[in-house]
């Protein structure tokens, strides 16, 4: 070995992935070679000065010193294309369910009127939307495409958008849109680039190098990256008037999506840019909502109210200490002695509400320690002794905000120039305003459209204050009213709960619309009956009851022996737990707490026969085709908690309005739900497998006929006992 690739063999895998962070694989010296010839000497060697001596600083040195280096990097442009068709080259298969969605697309898109489509895996739903929507983007036309999930999002624009527009031989402009909190922040960069090390700096500079979107799902190397240094915030965000505005990335992706013909995005921005006016987007003809089925989820969060303790006072406390900083500036600068007094002033209001937010956050820590509730219900009585004290904060958040907005007036009026205060000035404005909002309707707490409850946080010790809407039809209606002149497109593999679209029609308001509105259910392309097999228990016990969990080990057990790969699908982290104690083999892969998904099925993936015990987030959103996936075991229908204080307060409501909660809301919740955790076996044509769920009610209860006609087949059933002494047997 020479002394080169000796040094190389030193390098640690965390440091050959700082340079090789925009693609994972193999740290072959070759591939890394070619990976330190993308950035420029100058840079290479600002981290060779920063980076302590060791085994990667000399590698480098010793490449530099061979000189061998030149560039071939290319930028890429990850979030707008224009697509160039190869006309008319792509045949689709015949699929009869994709073409009559085609057709009742159009149609929508022409008469500009609402479709409710539910299309399940295999009907080729994606280009089904694709199509017409391409087509019809004449005449300076455009169209929004919202998703709930990123993978969908990235999946739509890097790949079907090119076989529909190959299909229809149409190029169009195409820009993919995220929340800002996506998208590398220079002024943040600047502003922590003291606590970032060189190591990260090298892979932020290298990513600047690759990306022209700024997308920091592209940066692949974080591990000692606090993203709040980097990422900001729409509060923060100085726009046209940022120092960097004219190399802001996030600006630029902007700026083309909304000269865009298509428009990629997600149920949140596009919820947001409706109540802006459409800020974001511009005006646009048409809209798909894919994934519909979580728009209720998406309604609630962008119209919900909260106040989340630990991130006030952390913002505040930032904001105390910046100020503070910038007042010598203040003080020593040529400003009137009245302006110096207002900031003076404005100190103050910012400490007292600082301590103010402190203690009322330890009333509240102390109020969910007795009560010992991770999510409780409340009114305004529960600041019962302590209202002025209320008022008082709300009080000093407003002054705070009024006040900084004012700042930036008086500085304005005796032209100081100092950028840096005025950003300070505009961020502290900004989001006390969202604090006063947030705070004002939580603390009152006596709006009856609004469930208000906190959650208690154990281990981090924190209190959030919610207000959520009960009514999201009534939200999402205003904004289907307001756009008579565009064509909405609802579409999601799971809509309906027997047969009925009635749940997702009030959920959005569509149920009360004059506007015309149509809806069916499309045909899958898979025959279900050859590749699907569903096993229900009967005589297993009820799920609610002690014993459950041993026995549904007891099959868990016997299907192991088949040594395929598995899913067990939870619905609550004691489950896994349990299971986690009973089960020590190491095939199983047990999801943890606030765990992120993707190390799980990446392990899953490359695990034969491995068996991935989770709960919500792997019963939807997940695509393993083939031998990836081939048992899913469901332990339980996924009711929603009962005690949730959204759902909770939803089921009065309804109940206050005679209808029937269960019937209307959480048993076609629960089936969407349990048809989204049986959509991840088949994902394709020649995928097989089975489904064994555990929840005997769905053959005992009277419910259970409307679960099982929501079913892609007919269940086999099996006698619980007859099963594990046949199995056992054997
Ligand atoms: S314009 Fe906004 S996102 Fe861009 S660098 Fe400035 S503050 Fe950051």
């Amino acid at each position: 070995m020479d002394k080169k690739s000796s040094l190389f063999s030193k390098i640690s895998e965390q440091e050959k992935n700082a340079v090789l962070f925009d693609r994972t694989g193999n740290f072959s010296e070759r591939s890394f070679k070619e990976r330190i010839s993308h950035y420029s000497e100058a840079l290479l060697n600002s981290f060779i000065m920063s980076y302590p001596a060791g085994p990667m600083t000399e590698y480098i040195s010793k490449e530099i010193e061979i000189g061998g280096k030149h560039h071939f990097f290319q930028k890429i442009n990850s979030s707008f294309k224009i697509t160039s068709p190869e006309n008319l080259k792509i045949k689709l298969e015949e699929r009869e369910g994709q073409m009559r969605m085609i057709s009742d697309i159009n149609e929508v898109i022409e008469s500009g009127d609402i479709l409710i489509g539910e299309a399940p895996p295999g009907t080729g739903k994606s280009l089904a939307y694709l199509i017409p929507l391409i087509r019809s983007l004449k005449d300076s036309r455009r169209a929004v495409i919202s998703t709930n999930t990123k993978n969908l999002q990235m999946q739509l624009f890097n790949k079907d958008l090119d076989i529909a527009s190959d299909f229809t031989g149409v190029s169009v402009s195409a820009s993919m849109l995220k929340g800002i909190g996506n998208y590398f922040c220079f002024l943040k960069y600047n502003e922590n680039l003291q606590k970032i090390t060189p190591l990260t700096k090298l892979a932020l500079e290298g990513f600047l190098a690759f990306s022209s979107s700024g997308d920091l799902s592209e940066l692949k190397y974080y591990n000692d990256l606090d993203m709040n240094d980097i990422t900001c915030d729409n509060e923060y965000c100085l726009e046209a008037t940022c120092p960097f505005s004219s190399i802001c990335l996030y600006l630029k992706v902007r700026e083309k999506a909304l000269s865009s013909q298509i428009i990629f995005t997600n149920h949140y921005l596009t919820l947001i840019d409706a109540e802006l006016k459409n800020k974001f987007f511009g005006e646009y003809q048409s809209i798909v909502f894919d994934e519909a089925h979580n728009l209720e989820g998406a309604i609630t969060d962008v119209y919900s109210y909260k106040f989340d303790f630990i991130y006030a006072v952390r913002m505040m406390n930032y904001f105390i200490h910046t100020f503070k900083n910038q007042m010598k500036f203040i003080r020593s600068s040529n400003l009137s002695t009245d302006a110096v007094n207002f900031f003076d002033n404005l100190l103050t209001t910012m400490n007292d509400a600082s301590e103010e937010t402190d203690m009322l956050f330890k009333f509240m820590l102390d109020v969910a320690e007795t009560e010992k509730k991770e999510r409780n219900e409340y009114s305004f009585r529960i600041f019962r002794g302590i209202e002025e004290k209320v008022k008082s904060l709300a009080g000093k958040l407003y002054a705070t905000a009024n006040n900084a907005d004012k700042g930036i007036k008086i500085l304005k009026e005796e032209k100081f120039r100092m950028l840096d205060i005025y950003q300070t000035l505009k961020y502290i404005s900004e989001k006390t305003n969202r604090f006063f909002e947030g705070f004002s309707v939580v603390s009152q707490a006596d709006n009856e459209e609004y469930a208000f409850f906190y959650e208690y946080d154990i281990r981090r010790k924190n209190v959030i204050l919610n207000g959520l809407p009960v009514d999201t039809g009534e939200m999402f209606s205003k904004i289907l009213l307001s756009r008579e002149d565009v064509s909405f497109v609802f579409t999601s593999a799971t809509l309906t709960a027997a047969n009925s679209f009635e749940m997702f029609k009030q959920q959005t308001g569509i149920k009360n619309l004059k506007r015309h509105c149509r809806e069916d259910s499309y045909e899958s392309s898979f025959d279900y009956e050859k590749q699907m097999k569903v096993v229900c228990f009967k005589g297993i016990e009820d799920p609610n009851n002690e014993g459950f969990m041993e026995k549904a080990s007891e099959v868990i057990e016997i299907l192991l022996n088949r040594e395929k790969r598995m899913f067990v699908l939870a619905t609550s982290y004691a489950q896994i737990d349990y299971l986690k104690t009973k089960f020590k083999d190491k095939r199983f892969l047990f999801q943890k707490k606030e765990e992120n998904g993707d190390k799980l099925l990446h392990l899953h993936k490359q695990r034969k026969a491995s068996v991935l015990v989770g709960t919500n987030m792997f019963w939807e959103g997940v695509d393993l085709p083939g031998d990836l996936l081939e048992i899913i075991v469901i332990l339980k229908m996924p009711f929603a908690v009962p005690d949730d204080p959204i759902i909770k307060r939803r089921c009065r409501v309804m109940e206050e309005n005679n209808r029937d909660p269960f019937r209307e809301y959480t048993l076609p919740q629960a089936i969407i739900k349990l048809k989204q955790g049986m959509g991840r076996l088949i994902r394709n044509k020649n995928d097989s497998g089975e489904i064994y769920i555990l929840d005997e009610r769905i053959l005992t209860k009277s419910y259970g006929r409307s679960v099982l006609s929501s079913f892609y087949v007919k269940p086999e059933v099996a006698d619980y006992k007859i099963f594990i002494n046949e199995k056992k047997e054997k």
